[in-house]
């Protein structure tokens, strides 16, 4: 029998623990894993036996080249490829790697973001091997790469990416878990790890028409065009049957991320036309978050090979939804027990309810930096607007936990609502089990059966923020509880007192309703829950002291660190405002602008055409047009003059804050003032002018 295409390929690309079982000694496979499991220091020795190990596996299949492959404050990933060719090399080529090349890399610190951590002077930067994440190949036009994953440092050894603080907070979390746990009896557990499910939403265009669109090129969204006559209203789109050239993209889409054994699991078309979603299988979250990175990459790559175009922006078309993440998450011990996860009884469960109270308190406590975590230029067309998540962080629980939770407030906790059964009143349709709770798909942190979703996360970023966010919240929580715990006398009354405390206390965040209603903004306002609307304006609450206190407590981000993160942050907001007024200023000077001209001027002719060839003729509605159209060119020049004006202005604000407000607040609005009339004049303009394909051009003709 053949075997199935998953078999053959999945892992085919990854240093993964079946090749290293095959590849390393027995003794070195074995202090390997135990430095896997125990987290301790990697031995140097251990180190060579298995770089040589990876170096003979990757030349096997044909690789050329090594690199460190991180992820700096870009938030695309970094590669700088060495070939394995020793310096020694005589006549006949020598091919090594050693332990030290494996462990450690150096690439120039000075030219990736660092926020003030690292001057161009100061240009030294260290790649560190995480190897926690397995090795993999790479294959493109320049030939097969090893690619190592690597967290990346400065000289000084500050964070100068995404990895090193999500490695720090799964560290933190763990061990004030495994304190928790020890006090429920449960010695066995050594660590705990983070479970990371991301969804991943993304767009496929033409790639045709995607190269006539400069704003695409440059910016990954439209920043002009009208409305298609339809859109999503039929919702005829979401879980609508695949066309045969998406479904074409899926299968090679599937192949490459099985080769590099991500778990590729579920595949359907979004809301939106042209929108499709992938989910993979959970993993770890540092494996989880490398491998959202590959996913975003290969899903770009394997839409060049259809022809097509993969946006990952949140909000690629205006009036169409965006796209975002659903970044599932739980914890797990190293014994196997989801800490998230209620069972059957959930209220006579007071190990989960202590680890949910902790979960509840952390996010309410934390909330704006919860909301920075997920924010970015493009998450700010979506937060708030009403296809996402609100910007208010609020958690739905759904009804079952939330009715204990009132029980644990009242002080009697006695039931636990179960789920009943199902019957469509078909007789040959199964029974089936309804769950205890329904869904609710309007909450930006919901809990989900045995994980919590966070759902406000935007499409095109690393998932590491979110999560080592946290992780380092509910960890820091987990740590105020252990020491409680530990101090008390009688553990139980203390665990049952601390639920009651923590719940009571926290319970303002919890919301089972509609979160994308008017009368929840006012809700949550009389709860006193923030509502910070905008990127810019949650940036602040980075360096805020109880985020600091935080962060350091949990040896996750340092105050300097931090700080250059609120640099970093102002910086990408103001760059990518000012690269979208420069491509609009760009487009509507010499694509719009123009060719309203040739089509007003070619209007003007017919009539003076029409007026000679029969005075008498009615010409009204040519008139009126051509009236019309030089009214809304007019418009647009003087919109078009206005943002030049201010952008200029922009850049003579000072870095930082104020710079990233003036975008916010002055260059977004010049750029909505431009967009309005050319996109009023692509309704009226004969559609052989338009110099651009228009939306319907790009979301149906797929
Ligand atoms: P949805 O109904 O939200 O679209 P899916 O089942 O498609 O849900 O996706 C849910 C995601 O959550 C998947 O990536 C899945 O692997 C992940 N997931 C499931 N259980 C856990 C868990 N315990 N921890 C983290 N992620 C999980
Ligand atoms: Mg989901």
């Amino acid at each position: 029998m053949e075997t199935n295409v998953i078999e053959q390929v999945f892992g085919k690309d990854v240093f993964n623990d079946e090749v290293m079982q095959a590849k390393l000694p027995k003794d070195v496979y074995k202090s390997w894993k135990k430095t896997l499991e125990s987290g301790e220091d990697l031995d140097a020795d251990i180190a060579n036996v298995v770089a040589h190990a990876m170096k003979e596996w990757a030349l096997d299949h044909g690789a050329t080249h090594y690199t460190h492959w991180f992820q700096p404050m870009t938030g695309v990933t970094a590669e700088k490829h060495d070939s394995f060719l020793s310096p020694a090399t005589k006549s006949k080529p020598v091919l090594e790697f050693s332990g030290k090349e494996l462990i450690k890399g150096e690439p120039d610190a000075s030219s990736f973001p660092s926020g003030g951590l690292r001057a161009t002077f100061e240009a030294r930067g260290y790649t560190a091997w995480d190897c926690t994440s397995p090795a993999f190949l790479q294959e493109d036009a320049a030939g097969v790469t090893l690619c190592i994953p690597t967290a990346f440092c400065s000289y000084t050894g500050e964070a100068l990416d995404k990895k090193t603080p999500l490695l720090r907070s799964m560290e933190a979390i763990s061990k004030q878990a495994v304190r928790i746990m020890k006090l429920f009896g449960y010695d066995d557990v050594k660590k705990v790890s983070c479970s990371v499910g991301p969804e991943q939403e993304y767009f496929l265009v033409d790639r045709d028409k995607y190269l006539q669109r400069r704003d695409l090129i440059f910016s990954g969204r439209t920043l002009f065009g009208a409305a298609a006559p339809k859109g999503q209203e039929l919702d005829d789109h979401y879980f609508g049957a695949i066309k045969e050239r998406i479904a074409a993209f899926m299968k090679d889409l599937n192949q490459e991320l099985w080769k590099l054994g991500i778990l590729s699991k579920t595949q359907h078309n979004e809301v939106a036309p042209a929108q499709h979603e992938m989910a993979p299988i959970f993993s770890t979250a540092n494996i989880a978050t490398d491998h959202n990175q590959l996913v975003m990459e290969v899903m770009k790559k394997v839409a060049k090979r259809h022809n097509m175009e993969c946006l990952l922006h949140e909000k690629p078309f205006a009036g169409v939804n965006g796209s975002g993440k659903h970044n599932n998450w739980s914890i797990v011990t190293d014994t196997g027990i989801n800490l998230m996860d209620p069972g059957k009884k959930p209220h006579e469960n007071t190990k989960f309810l202590l680890f949910l109270a902790a979960v509840i308190r952390a996010v309410d406590e934390h909330a704006e930096l919860l909301r920075l975590s997920a924010s970015s230029p493009g998450n700010d067309h979506r937060l708030g607007a009403n296809e996402a998540p609100p910007a208010i962080i609020s958690i739905f629980l759904g009804e079952q936990l939330e009715d204990i939770i009132e029980q644990i407030i009242r002080g009697d906790v006695s039931s636990s609502i179960q789920g009943s059964k199902l019957d469509t009143g078909v007789h040959v349709l199964p029974v089936l089990k309804k769950d205890a709770t329904d869904r609710n798909r309007t909450s930006p942190f919901a809990f989900t059966g045995n994980k919590f979703e966070f759902r406000m996360l935007g499409s095109s970023m690393s998932i590491s923020g979110p999560n080592f966010t946290l992780n380092t919240m509910v960890a820091d929580v987990l740590q105020d509880f252990a020491d409680e715990l530990e101090a008390a006398d009688d553990f139980d009354s203390a665990v049952n007192d601390l639920i009651k405390r923590t719940v009571t206390e926290h319970q303002r965040v919890i919301f089972n309703g509609d979160g994308y209603s008017d009368d929840w903004v006012t809700e949550a306002e009389k709860r006193g829950l923030p509502n910070v609307k905008s990127f810019v304006e949650a940036i602040p609450y980075l360096t805020a002291d109880k985020t600091v206190a935080m962060f350091e407590r949990q040896n996750v981000l340092t105050k300097t660190e931090l700080e250059s993160r609120v640099e970093i942050n102002y910086e990408i907001y103001s760059k990518t405002i000012n690269i979208e007024a420069k491509t609009m200023i760009d487009m509507a000077g010499k694509q719009y602008i123009p060719a309203i001209i040739k089509y007003v001027t070619n209007l003007a002719d017919s009539i003076n055409s029409v007026k000679s060839a029969c005075p008498s003729a009615d010409i009204s509605v040519q008139t009126e047009l051509l009236t019309k159209c030089s009214s809304l060119l007019a418009s647009a020049q003087k919109a078009l003059a206005n943002l030049e004006k201010i952008t200029e202005q922009a850049a003579s604000k000072e870095e930082g804050q104020e710079q990233a407000e003036f975008f916010k607040d002055e260059v977004f609005t010049a750029m909505n003032a431009l967009r309005a009339p050319i996109d009023e004049l692509e309704m009226i303009v004969d559609q052989s002018f338009w110099p651009v394909p228009t939306y319907g051009d790009l979301l149906f003709e797929v």
